[in-house]
């Protein structure tokens, strides 16, 4: 149908979250893909990884002029990240809503943030917040390589008679 043909069109949107190093050190990892895949969203890349000094002065760029730079390098440094690529229909905005406002304070019960976070100093996750900055930042963390295309399949992963 046209409404089917439509929603699989719009479904390419792609966005960068990442469960910050101290959203792994909670144990949090878990908790985190779970919403997304609740949401109904597609995991197309995952990868966890210390970040290199390079790739966080890049993917921190905007914010390089800030009081607070040395020590957001620092806190992104101090352990390994779980970076990851969701797909799907608004899948920038609807992340941003997700992972709830900036400052844990005024996150929302209910987001990431705003359930698991008490300081903007250790905010547990981080999403891209908009569609030209989520291509920027997902081509900074994966190689094309390692972003994976796949379709739902139909039941033959369920049984086979
Ligand atoms: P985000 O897109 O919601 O993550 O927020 P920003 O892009 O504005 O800031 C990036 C990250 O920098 C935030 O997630 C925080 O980890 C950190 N940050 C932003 N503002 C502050 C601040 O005022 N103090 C501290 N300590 N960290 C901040
Ligand atoms: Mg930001």
């Amino acid at each position: 149908s046209a409404f089917y043909s439509s929603v699989v069109a719009g479904a390419q949107e792609r966005t960068l979250v990442a469960v910050k190093p101290d959203g792994v050190q909670r144990r949090l990892v878990g908790d985190i893909i779970k919403r997304f895949e609740q949401r109904g969203f597609k995991l197309v890349g995952l990868k966890m990884l210390q970040a290199s000094e390079s790739t966080l002065a890049d993917h921190y760029h905007d914010l390089r002029r800030k009081p607070f730079y040395p020590s957001l390098i620092r806190y992104m440094a101090s352990g390994p990240v779980v970076a990851m690529v969701w797909e799907g229909h608004n899948v920038v905005r609807s992340s941003r809503f997700m992972v709830g406002d900036t400052d844990s304070a005024q996150a929302k019960p209910g987001t990431v943030r705003g359930d698991f976070s008490v300081h903007i100093s250790r905010n547990v996750v981080h999403a891209s917040d908009s569609v030209e900055v989520a291509e920027r930042e997902i081509s900074l963390w994966f190689h094309s390589a390692e972003l994976v295309n796949w379709e739902n399949s139909d039941q033959s992963d369920l049984y086979q008679v």
